[in-house]
């Protein structure tokens, strides 16, 4: 094992090497237009490394029935399974996505190529998250020289549209049962702490409607736009109950130290707000959107109920008002047992590389990791190289440190084999 440790220290430049060249492949979504390149560049390296490599491209069909609003998103929607048997009793699935978020200006660096500077590689998608399966295949390959065998069968889902979601190929690898397997761990993350629960999500919208007129005689239309406060003072009400609540799953490092909330919170956001054509047209419509983030404690089913019954409230006190609504789970909360052996494994692997005890946290985003975890039941954590403020993730010159590319290879290196 020392053995491995240190051959994966002199390893570093081919690291880099592989990032690079999973950096110049552009997957960044909108559009993912190159995730088959991605695919077969990696789909290559696991079939060297006796791996039972086969794509899985998410059929047009479903990819627009699952995903209604990415309709316009063009190319093929293509995603990895590798395998490898050896003969172990258990199996370690080991995931994160292949896709990025696109680039804007302000970049000091070219955005889709690695470079190296003061100790940094920048380049999109280094943090999030083609370091994992960079380093990935440098302890793969390393083991294979050195005669090493992994005590899991490896069960490798390299994944896409995790960016865009809702349904990533993540969610569709796990409904064609390809995730098989005993546990988990997601490269899609940062190594401030080890993430093993997040939020569930849901997007609602509510259409208040109207009657248009000419805004001089305004008196005989009805204005969607001024109908729709009530609607929002009743949001803000609610609001403010749901985020008086706590979870008993503790917030990551970051967010407890910078606002002194130690829990996950559940929050409801009105965050969309569309109506109007001209100052003297009377608006027939106003479309409000929004999020609600709950906590592993709470049922999407309860969370429906009590929008529903905000709702309710709100009519009974303005029955005049005229609207729809929607209420949508886009992702389940996730949860792993804190105790749970696999969990333990994972700390003390990290704490064993990193020299510092980490913390269990919850996520207040969603992730498509969640959904995996829904179907499958499987245990999971999230831990990964970039790091959460500095790391620049979906940021202008995304980052991460040479020391901490390092430290996740050692990381992968003695989770696989010792
Ligand atoms: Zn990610």
């Amino acid at each position: 094992m020392k053995a491995l440790s240190e051959y994966l220290d002199s390893k570093i430049e081919e690291t880099i090497k592989t990032l690079d060249e999973l950096v110049r492949i552009p997957t960044h979504v909108p559009p993912g237009e190159n995730y088959e390149k991605a695919v077969e560049f990696m789909a290559e390296k696991l079939h060297e490394l006796d791996f039972d490599v086969e794509m899985f491209i998410m059929p047009r069909e479903l990819f627009e029935k699952k995903n209604p609003r990415l309709v316009h998103l063009k190319g093929e929607r293509v995603n990895l399974s590798a395998k490898l048997d050896t003969g172990a009793r258990k199996t370690l699935l080991i995931n994160t996505h292949l896709d990025v978020v696109p680039v804007s200006d302000g970049w000091s660096v070219p955005p889709f190529e690695c470079t190296v500077r003061d100790g940094h590689i920048f380049g999109r998608g280094v943090a999030d998250s083609k370091g994992g399966p960079a380093a990935l295949l440098t302890v793969l390959s390393a083991m294979k020289e050195l005669g090493i065998k992994p005590k899991y069968n490896l069960n490798i889902a390299l994944t896409t549209d995790e960016e865009m979601g809702p349904y990533s190929g993540l969610c569709y690898l796990a409904d064609l049962g390809k995730l098989e397997a005993d546990y988990f761990l997601s490269m899609d993350g940062d190594s401030d702490d080890i993430t093993i629960a997040s939020n569930g999500n849901a997007d609602w919208q509510i259409d208040v409607f109207g009657k248009s007129y000419h805004s001089g005689s305004s008196f005989l239309g009805v204005n969607a736009i001024e109908k729709s406060v009530p609607v929002m003072s009743e949001l803000l009400e609610l609001k403010a109950r749901v985020e008086k609540r706590r979870s008993n799953v503790p917030a990551s490092s970051i967010i407890s130290r910078k606002t002194g909330i130690d829990t996950l919170v559940p929050v409801l956001n009105i965050t969309v707000i569309n109506g109007g054509v001209k100052q003297n047209i009377v608006p027939d419509r106003c479309t409000l959107k929004g999020d609600r983030r709950f906590i592993p404690e709470e049922k999407y089913d309860e969370v429906c109920r009590e929008f529903s019954d905000a709702i309710s409230n709100m009519k009974n006190k303005n029955p005049d008002i005229d609207l729809e609504w929607s209420c949508d789970e886009i992702y389940g909360p996730m949860l792993t047992d804190m105790e749970h052996p696999w969990v333990r494994e994972v700390k003390r692997v990290a704490y064993e590389v990193t020299g510092e005890e980490m913390q269990l946290a919850g996520a207040q985003g969603s992730l498509d990791v969640a959904y995996a975890v829904k179907v499958t039941g499987l245990p999971a954590c999230c831990f990964g190289i970039g790091r959460r403020t500095k790391s620049n993730a979906h940021a202008n010159d995304e980052n991460i440190s040479i020391d901490d590319l390092k430290m996740y290879t050692k990381f992968l290196g003695k989770l696989i084999c010792e």
